[in-house]
C-alpha cells in the first residue's frame, strides 16, 4: 500500500482537513491501486475513474471541511443504486441496468462528502458466503496463508468485494450490506472491521433487495473508529423506506474511548459448536480474557434456540427472495430472452439471467410459499424467529453485549469450499441469529489461525445499542 493508500479513513480526513493532500492526490492514489490490483482480485464490477476524479476536483475547488468524510474515496457495494452508473446486484440479469436514482445510503455519502471510486463485486443478489456466485467471477481475498503461493483464498461474502478492496487499499471504507453475515463474515476473512446496524438504522430505499426483513446497510473499514464515522454518515431515518425508524444519528465516534468498566459480557454457551476450529475458540477465550482485563464482567449466558437460527433463515430468506425476485421478468428490467409466448419470455429469461444459487433460493422459497406448505415451512419459521429474538431480548436483561466468533473457520481456498450448499450455509452460523433478531453486531479481527490468516470476533448487542459495540470493540482492537 502506498502511503495514502494505507491510511485510516479518520487520518484521510484530518489530512484533507489539514492539507496536507489534496482529494485529487487522494482519489488518484485509490485509483491507481485500483489499475494496479483490481485485476488479480476483481473486488470492483466496475470502476467509475471518471466521476471520482471530477468529484475530487470539484471538492478541491470549493472544499466543505466540516463534512464528515470530506473529498474521501469509498467504494460501492454493486447492490446499492447509482444514479447513471451501472448496477448489477453481481447478476447477468441486471447486467445491463442504470438506475435512474440513486439509493439513499449512497446519497447520504455523498452529501457527507464521500466520493464512489467504482461498484465492488458481490455474490449474486448477496446470496452466498464466499463470492462466488458472482457472474462477474470471484473475487480473491487480498491476504495469503503461510503456505499459500499464490493469491488463492475467497474474501467470504456476499460482501466479499467490499472486503477485499478495503484491505487491499483500493478505497478507504466501503459499504455493505448484511442479510444474514453478508457484512460480518467477509470483514472476518479479511482482517477488517464490519459494522451490521439495527434493522431500521439505514434506509433500505434503493438497496436492491434480497430479504427485506433482514437487510441491513452498514460500514466495512479497516478501524473501529472508521466504522463508527462511516455509520453515522450512513444511517439516518428516511420516509421512503417504511421500516427504517425515525431515532437521531448519535456521533458514533463519541462512543470510542470509553472506558468499559463494569459492562456485563456475555458468552453464549449454544454457540460452542462442534466443527468451528479450535483456533476459533482459542482466539473467542483470549476476547473474553482482554474484556476482563479490561474491568468488563465475563459471563456464561444461554441462548436456548440457536439451533434452529440456520433452518428458519433459510426459510424466511429464501421466501422473501423468491417475492422479491419475481420483478426480474425480462419486461421491466435488465436483460430479456425471448419466446413465442410471455411465459415463456419470463421462463426464458430467468433460466438465463440467474445463476444457480439464485435458482434454488427461488425454488426453495417458492416452496416454503405454496399453499398447503406456507403453514408447516414459512409460518413456523415466523413463530421460531420470534423466539429466537426473544432468547436475545432475554439475554439483555443480564448484559450489555455477548461475545462470539463471526466465523467458525478462517478464510477457505477458493475451489475448496463446501460443495454441498447446506454445508456452505454453516458459514453463517455464528451471524445469522442476530439478522433474525434485527440487533446490531459488529466484527472485528480478534487473532490468527496457525497459517497465519485472521479470525473474526463478533459483538452483538441490543437495539440500537450501536455505540456500545464500539465502544467495547475499540477495546478490544486495541488488546487484540
Ligand atoms: N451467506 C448468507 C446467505 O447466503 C448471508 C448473505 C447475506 O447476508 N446477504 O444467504
Amino acid at each position: 500500500m502506498s502511503e495514502l493508500t494505507a491510511l485510516s479513513l479518520t487520518a484521510a480526513a484530518a489530512g484533507i482537513r489539514a492539507k496536507k493532500f489534496s482529494s485529487v492526490e487522494l482519489v488518484d492514489a485509490h485509483l491507481s491501486a485500483i489499475t494496479a490490483q483490481n485485476p488479480a482480485l476483481n473486488a470492483f464490477i466496475t470502476v467509475t475513474a471518471e466521476a471520482a476524479q471530477q468529484a475530487a476536483k470539484a471538492y478541491d475547488a470549493k472544499p466543505t471541511p466540516d463534512a464528515l468524510l470530506p473529498g474521501l474515496p469509498i467504494g460501492m457495494k454493486d447492490l446499492f443504486c447509482t444514479k447513471g452508473v451501472r448496477t448489477t446486484a453481481a447478476s447477468k440479469i441486471l447486467g445491463n441496468f442504470i438506475p435512474p436514482y440513486e439509493s439513499t445510503v449512497s446519497a447520504n455519502l455523498a452529501a457527507a462528502g464521500a466520493i464512489t471510486v467504482g461498484k465492488l463485486n458481490l455474490d449474486e443478489f448477496a446470496m452466498g458466503s464466499a463470492n462466488i456466485t458472482s457472474a462477474y467471477g470471484a473475487v480473491k481475498n487480498p491476504l495469503k496463508a503461510n503456505d499459500d503461493t499464490a493469491l488463492c483464498r475467497v474474501p467470504g461474502g456476499s460482501s466479499g468485494g467490499s472486503a477485499s478492496a478495503v484491505k487491499a487499499g483500493l478505497c478507504l471504507a466501503a459499504t455493505g450490506t448484511d442479510t444474514g453475515g453478508s457484512i460480518r463474515q467477509p470483514a472476518a476473512f479479511c482482517g477488517i472491521v464490519g459494522l451490521k446496524p439495527t434493522y431500521g438504522r439505514c434506509s433500505r430505499w434503493g438497496i436492491i433487495a434480497f430479504a427485506s426483513s433482514l437487510d441491513q446497510a452498514g460500514p466495512m473499514t479497516r478501524t473501529v473508529t472508521d466504522a463508527a464515522l462511516m455509520l453515522r454518515a450512513m444511517a439516518g431515518f428516511d420516509p421512503k423506506d417504511s421500516t427504517s425508524v425515525d431515532t437521531p444519528v448519535p456521533d458514533y465516534t463519541a462512543a470510542i474511548g470509553q472506558s468499559i468498566k463494569g459492562k456485563r459480557i456475555g458468552l453464549p454457551k449454544e454457540y460452542r459448536l462442534d466443527g468451528t476450529a479450535p483456533a476459533v475458540l482459542a482466539m473467542w477465550d483470549k476476547a473474553a480474557q482482554a474484556l476482563r482485563e479490561a474491568g468488563a464482567e465475563v459471563v456464561e449466558v444461554s441462548l436456548p434456540h440457536t439451533a434452529y437460527a440456520l433452518p428458519t433463515y433459510y426459510i424466511i430468506a429464501p421466501a422473501e427472495a423468491s417475492s422479491n425476485l419475481a420483478r426480474y421478468d425480462g419486461v421491466r428490467f435488465g436483460a430479456r430472452v425471448d419466446g413465442d409466448t410471455l411465459d415463456h419470455l419470463y421462463e426464458n429469461t430467468r433460466a438465463a439471467g440467474f445463476g444457480a444459487e439464485v435458482q434454488r433460493r427461488i425454488l426453495i422459497g417458492t416452496y416454503v410459499l405454496s399453499a398447503g406448505y406456507y403453514d408447516a415451512y414459512y409460518l413456523k419459521a415466523q413463530k421460531v424467529r420470534a423466539l429466537i429474538a426473544r432468547d436475545f431480548s432475554e439475554a439483555f436483561k443480564s448484559v450489555d453485549a455477548l461475545l462470539t466468533p463471526t466465523a467458525p473457520t478462517e478464510a477457505f481456498r477458493l475451489g475448496e469450499e463446501p460443495k454441498d450448499p447446506v454445508a456452505m450455509y454453516l458459514n453463517d452460523v455464528f451471524t445469522i441469529p442476530a439478522s433474525l433478531a434485527g440487533v446490531p453486531a459488529l466484527a472485528l479481527p480478534g487473532g490468527y489461525a496457525d497459517n497465519g490468516l485472521p479470525l473474526g470476533v463478533q459483538l452483538i448487542g441490543n437495539h440500537w445499542q450501536e455505540e456500545t459495540l464500539l465502544s467495547i470493540g475499540a477495546v478490544l482492537e486495541q488488546a487484540l
